[in-house]
Formats: C-alpha cells, structure tokens, sequence
C-alpha cells in the first residue's frame, strides 16, 4: 500500500506572516495537529502543530515564524507506507506533509490514518 492512498487532501496549509491566532482557530475547526507551512507558490518552508503554539504561548512569541519547525519531514506519493510509519517513529512525529519532487505540498499523512489502516486489516 502506497501513501498516496492514505492521504488527506486538499491539505489545511497556513503562510509565515499568518497571525499564531488564526493558525490556532484552524486547528480547532479542523480537528487537526499538523498545518504545513507553505510560500505563495505551494513550497513547503516549516510545519506547526499543537505543541509549538503551546511553545510559542509558554515563551511568549506571536510570530509564526518564530516558532515553526524548518526542517521538515517529508513523505512523497509514491512511497510505502511501511517506509513511511518507520520514518514517523524514527523522529518522534506523528504527521508528515506528502511533496512533490518540486517540494509542494500535496497532502498530509499521520499516524492516525496508518493506525486506521492496521485497524482495518482483518
Ligand atoms: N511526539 C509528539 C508528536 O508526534 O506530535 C510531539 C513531539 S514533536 C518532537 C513536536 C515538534 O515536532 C514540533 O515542534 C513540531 O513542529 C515538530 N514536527 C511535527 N511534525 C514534523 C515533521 N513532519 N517534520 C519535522 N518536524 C515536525
């Protein structure tokens, strides 16, 4: 089974200059954890999720940018998602943005659809 098939699309995004506020009314409405980061053309630059807006709350920052992660890790399309929930543990995470080969972001996988996935196997 390949990622693809797994996928959240269309993927929840939020840009740099986004007001923490709003990013974290988009999580709520959503019932999502991770929001990539993402320029004007769709290329993934950082990712945020629930635990950096309680850093940013706790230290008092109100920039994104302050707080998002840079170094993100990806997941792409084509991969298994085998690969992909060892990559997951391997960094302690629980959501990867899926790019394509030009690094735009595509879709989201979490551990949660992998677990649903195991679920269903009989
Ligand atoms: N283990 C928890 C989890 O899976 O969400 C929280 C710990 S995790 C180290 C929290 C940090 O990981 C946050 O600063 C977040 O921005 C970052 N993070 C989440 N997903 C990421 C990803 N795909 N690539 C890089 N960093 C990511």
């Amino acid at each position: 089974i390949m990622v693809r098939e797994l996928e959240s699309k269309p993927v929840i995004i939020t840009h740099q200059e986004d007001d923490l506020k709003d990013v974290a009314r988009k999580m709520v409405d959503n019932n999502i954890n991770h929001i990539p980061v993402v320029d004007s053309e769709g290329v993934l630059r950082g990712i945020v999720t629930s635990w950096d807006i309680a850093d940013a709350v706790a230290r008092g920052k109100r920039k994104l940018r302050d707080i998002m992660t840079r170094k993100v890790v990806v997941a792409r399309e084509n991969e298994p998602v085998d690969v992909v929930a060892r990559r997951i543990d391997k960094y302690n995470i629980s959501g990867l943005p899926i790019v394509d080969d030009e690094n735009r972001v595509k879709g989201i996988v979490t551990a949660e659809d992998i677990s649903r996935l195991i679920g269903k196997v009989d």
